[in-house]
C-alpha cells in the first residue's frame, strides 16, 4: 500500500466545504507510519538541528523524524499552552486570525531548523512558524509537510518568500 492510499479523506468535516485529509488510519498501521517517515527523512538534502512542529498533527510527524535524525524537536502550540516565555505570530483565516506561540529560547542563533507539520492547505501556519524561528535568529533550512493541497495558494507563498517546501502527496482540493 502507498501512503496516499493509507490516508483516509473525509468529505464534509469540519464544515460541509472541506475535504478533510485523515491521517490517523496512515499512523495506525505500522508499516506504513514507519514507511512514511522514512520517506519523510528521506526527502530532505540537509540535516536539521532542530525540528519544529505545530500541534498537534505536526507532533506526530516531527518527533518521529526527529528521532530518526538525531534532531532536538521544539512544540509549536496554540496561545497559552507553553508555561515558559513565549513569542507569538498571528496570522489571518478566511474568517479572523489564528495566533501559533513557541518558547523564545527554544532554538539558538544559527541553528538550522526544519518546519514540519501533516498539511498544508493555505500556508498560513507554516508561514507563522517559520516567522517565529527567524525572528529567534534560527535559519529555515526548510519546510516540510507530508500533503500538499494544490488548488490552495500555500506552496507559492512559501516559495516568494524563499523557502524549500517539501511535500510527498498532493491532492487538488
Ligand atoms: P494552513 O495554515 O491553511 O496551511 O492549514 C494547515 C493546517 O490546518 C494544518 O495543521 C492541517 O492539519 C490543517 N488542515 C487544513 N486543511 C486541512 C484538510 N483539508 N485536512 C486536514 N487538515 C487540514
Amino acid at each position: 500500500m502507498n501512503i496516499k492510499e493509507g490516508i483516509r479523506v473525509i468529505e464534509g468535516f469540519p464544515t460541509p466545504d472541506i475535504s478533510f485529509k485523515d491521517i490517523t488510519t496512515l499512523i495506525g498501521d505500522k508499516d506504513l507510519f514507519r514507511q512514511t517517515v522514512d520517506e519523510m527523512t528521506a526527502a530532505l538534502d540537509f540535516t536539521p538541528d532542530v525540528i519544529c512542529g505545530p500541534e498537534a498533527r505536526g507532533f506526530i510527524f516531527g518527533t518521529a523524524m526527529a528521532y530518526k535524525i538525531g534532531a532536538g524537536f521544539v512544540p509549536i502550540r496554540k496561545p497559552g499552552k507553553l508555561p515558559y516565555e513565549t513569542i507569538s505570530s498571528s496570522y489571518s483565516l478566511e474568517y479572523g486570525s489564528d495566533t501559533v506561540e513557541m518558547h523564545k529560547d527554544a532554538v539558538k542563533p544559527g541553528q538550522k531548523v526544519l518546519i514540519c507539520d501533516d498539511l498544508i492547505a493555505t500556508g498560513g501556519t507554516l508561514l507563522a512558524c517559520a516567522d517565529m524561528v527567524e525572528r529567534l535568529g534560527g535559519v529555515v533550512a526548510g519546510i516540510m509537510a507530508l500533503i500538499e493541497l494544490t488548488d490552495l495558494p500555500g506552496r507559492k507563498l512559501i516559495e516568494e518568500r524563499g523557502y524549500k517546501l517539501y511535500t510527498l502527496v498532493k491532492y487538488d482540493h
